[in-house]
């Protein structure tokens, strides 16, 4: 990146009201069909010129064309059955009805990469394109075929893989992998969750980030929140071992969160995309906010590592709220981007 402090958000926002429920995660699609397909592509060119007009560096599709983060992705490959599903505890934290794991895992076909050319069609922006991580992605399924976590983690990474590769051909520049399960599974990640997640980038030319976060703004993850006391250490647990990895980038939530900003010192020499945006409230930052959070980062990252950014996905926020919190993080860097240079 050429700017300095470039801005980029984690990934999701809100879809405009005639393609799914407004300020509802998950919505089912209002169109059917061809009128589906086009109103995605229509969807994402409004999204991205939300980006553009709130003057975001790294722009991405608004996670448009999928319904959800994890399931969207695995609907598109075989070995996992959709009729029937099982409740489990999604990240130990709530129940949700899943599919069902039947036989080997592999992909049938190119799940993002049509979305991908497309958005790349569309700016000359350097863009960010998120997938599911392998641990976020068992943890969404319950198998029934390989009873091994960590053997289906590892199917799900060499798929990831070769969705990875295309979407690196079609002109993505940085790969992004969604790994919220990081943030709770503390053994495992450093077991093999890392090793999994490297499987996944392994051949890459682009960049990679892996984005770790505290969840949507959901009841379910807010009320998780307040459990986990005045000083949220997970990031501890794991980042040793991510410094030591492959990864370029790690996102991370940060304002209004309990994290204790110094643990960024941790993965010292990684770029740091840094939540300078909260998710979960409707409120908006203002600029001087969104700056003290960066200069605040900035005692532990590196400038030309530090990438503003928002805590997590916007997908359940209206689109005012989301457009004025891009705004907010545009106008916060900026503040910084001028002390920097100045
Ligand atoms: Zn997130």
């Amino acid at each position: 990146m050429n700017v300095l402090l470039p801005t980029s958000t984690a990934g999701s926002l809100p879809k405009p009201s005639w393609l799914a429920e407004s300020e509802t995660l998950w919505s089912p699609w209002k169109l059917q069909e061809q009128t589906l397909v086009d109103g995605k592509k229509d969807a994402l060119c409004l999204s991205l010129h939300q980006q553009q007009l709130a003057g975001v560096d790294i722009v991405s599709d608004g996670e448009q064309t999928r319904q959800h983060f994890v399931t969207t992705f695995i609907e598109h490959l075989n070995g996992v059955d959709f009729e029937n599903r099982k409740i489990v505890k999604i990240r130990d934290r709530y129940d949700a009805s899943v599919p069902t794991v039947i036989g080997p895992v592999s992909r049938q076909k190119s799940v993002f990469v049509e979305d991908a050319k497309f958005l790349r069609q569309q700016t000359d922006q350097p863009i960010k394109w998120a997938l599911p991580g392998p641990m976020t992605m068992i943890d969404t399924l319950y198998d029934d075929h390989y009873k091994s976590r960590k053997e289906l983690a590892w199917q799900f990474a060499i798929i990831l893989n070769q969705e990875a590769k295309e979407l690196e051909a079609a002109g993505v520049d940085i790969i992004q992998f969604d790994e919220p399960a990081f943030n709770v599974f503390f053994d495992e990640v450093n077991d093999w969750g890392i090793a999994c997640l490297e499987r996944a980038i392994e051949g890459l030319k682009c960049e990679t980030a892996v984005h770790i976060c505290y969840g949507y703004g959901i009841k379910a993850n807010t009320d998780w929140k307040k459990t986990l006391g005045n000083e949220w250490r997970q990031y501890e647990a794991v980042f040793p071992k991510l410094k030591a990895s492959n990864i370029d980038i790690v996102s991370l939530e940060c304002h209004n969160s309990h994290v204790p900003m110094e643990l960024l010192a941790l993965i010292r020499g990684k770029k740091v995309m840094v939540g300078a945006i909260d998710v979960a409230t409707n409120e908006i930052e203002t600029p001087e906010q969104v700056a003290n959070t960066l200069r605040e980062a900035l005692k532990y990252v590196d400038a030309d590592k530090l990438y503003p950014c928002t805590n997590c996905g916007m997908a359940p926020l209206s689109r005012e709220v989301a457009n004025a919190k891009l705004n907010a993080l545009s106008a916060g860097a900026a503040i910084v981007r001028q002390e920097l240079t100045a």
